[in-house]
Formats: structure tokens, sequence, C-alpha cells
């Protein structure tokens, strides 16, 4: 794991101001996801992930397949992802929030799959495995676990995550995903960026310079939205 948690945890050890790392990070098997890279050499599976969807690559959203008991998610990237992505290639990349029961259409827990087996459950529970063979020998499926990918979200209690700038510390403040930013959500880009705003303009003195969050909600056209996506 990252340096970082046991820099928090040694703080944390110190001064109770710094919060409590261990409701985040003590619990491995409630904040891990299993993530999969693909790349395909041929586009025998994004042409026909296209035809099933309606959407280019990289046009459509997160597709999720909620009878899977693994709860597949994934999503195909519109080429080139990377710099040198060789044309004709392509890459998507998918996640388990459930990694621990036994797939589907391959009897083990997806932590222990290798990613042709893990490739072999998505592709049956797309009911595709009519071209199972072409589409695994023509493709690169590397698994990754990641322990903390839900940490943020573990249950707290007031004081776990510290503010930005714990109370009676002038030189030190602490950015990224643990602090706590009122009216604010974690996971997002945008959370770390606003902690490191708000620890530069506090430090500097200045703390009201820095803007809000941005709350799509309280847009009308976002409510609405939201409202018929749900009554869909
Ligand atoms: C699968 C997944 C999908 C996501 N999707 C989205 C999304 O669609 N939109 C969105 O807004 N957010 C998304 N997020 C969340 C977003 O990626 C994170 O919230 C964000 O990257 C946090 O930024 P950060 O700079 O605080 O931390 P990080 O990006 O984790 O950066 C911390 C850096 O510190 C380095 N580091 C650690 N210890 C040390 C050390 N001792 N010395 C030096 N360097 C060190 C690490 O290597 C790392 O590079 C996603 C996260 C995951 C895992």
């Amino acid at each position: 794991r990252s340096g970082a948690w046991p820099l928090w945890q040694r703080l944390a050890a110190r001064d109770a101001a710094f919060g409590r790392p261990q409701a985040f990070c003590g619990d491995i098997a409630r904040s891990q996801w299993v993530t999969f890279t693909v790349t395909h050499a041929d586009d025998r599976f994004v042409r026909r992930m296209a035809a099933f969807s309606g959407n280019e690559p990289g046009r459509g959203g997160l597709v999720t397949l909620v009878d899977s008991s693994w709860r597949l998610t994934f999503h195909l990237f519109h080429p080139p992802a990377y710099p040198d992505q060789p044309p004709g290639t392509h890459v998507w990349w998918g996640y388990g929030l459930f990694a621990d029961p036994p797939g589907d259409f391959v009897a083990k827990p997806m932590p222990a799959c290798s990613g042709r087996e893990i490739l072999t459950e998505v592709v049956g529970q797309l009911g595709w495995q009519d071209e199972l063979p072409a589409l695994l020998d023509g493709a690169n499926c590397v698994p990754c676990l990641l322990p903390y990918t839900t940490s943020q979200f573990m249950p707290r209690s007031p004081g776990d995550r510290p503010p930005v700038v714990p109370p009676g510390y002038t030189g030190l403040a602490l950015v990224g995903q643990y602090c706590e930013i009122p009216d604010n959500v974690v996971y997002t880009v945008e959370y770390s960026i606003h902690s490191a705003a708000l620890a530069v303009a506090s430090l500097l003195g200045a703390p009201g310079v820095v803007p809000p969050a941005y709350h799509g909600l309280d847009h009308p056209h976002a409510l609405v939205g939201a409202i018929r996506r749900v009554l869909e």
C-alpha cells in the first residue's frame, strides 16, 4: 500500500486532531474491488458491444451487468485511450463490486481468477458464448485488486475525518479524500482539488476566497433529469 496510509497513521497516533485512519483502511474485505483492463488486437468485441448498446466506444456510459454475481461494470474507451496505442487496437476497463461470490460462468471468486477467466465471465454475462474462443484469443485482460477503492465510503463517525487544517496547527494542512469538507462529496477529483485550495487559502489566512462546491442537484434541469431517470 502507498506510504500515505502509514504517514496518516503516524500523525494520528501523536494527535487526535488528525482523525482516525483506521476507520477507512481497517477492513479491506469491505473496501476492495477487482478491476480489469482489456486490450483487443481487433475490433470484434467493441463492434459487437456497439451494436448491442447502440453507442460507439467512448460515447456510452458505464455498462452494469446487474444480474452478475460479481456485479460487473465496464466502459469502452474511445481509441486511442493511450498516447502510443497502435491503430486498430481497443482498450476497455471494468470492475466487480462484489468480488467474493463465485462467478456465474466461472465458479471462482473474482480475486482468484485470471484475466482470461474474468473475460470469460463478462462474455458469458453478455450471452456471447458463440464467439468466446475468438474473443479470448484476440484479447489481453489484466486484473488488478485495489484494496482501498471504496475506503472513502466506509462507515465513519464525526472526527474520523480531520479538518483540512487541524485545530491548533498554523503551518500544516491535510489534502485529499479523507479530510472533512462539509457539503462536498468524496470519490471525486474535485474533492481533492477543493481540499488543496482550502489548504492554501486557509494557511494564507483567507479561506473565504475558495468557491463552495458546485451543487448540481440544486439546478432545476438536473433535478428534472434525475426525477425523469428515476421514473423511467
Ligand atoms: C476506479 C476509480 C474510478 C474513479 N473514477 C472517478 C471519476 O470518474 N471521477 C472522479 O472525479 N474521480 C474518480 N475517482 C476518484 C479519484 O481518482 C480520486 O478521488 C483522486 O484521484 C484523488 O486524488 P488525490 O490527488 O487526492 O490522490 P491520488 O490520486 O491517490 O494521488 C496521491 C499520490 O500520492 C502518491 N504517494 C503516496 N504516498 C506517497 C509518498 N510517501 N511519497 C510520495 N508520493 C506518495 C501516490 O503514488 C499518488 O500518486 C475514481 C477512483 C477510482 C479508484
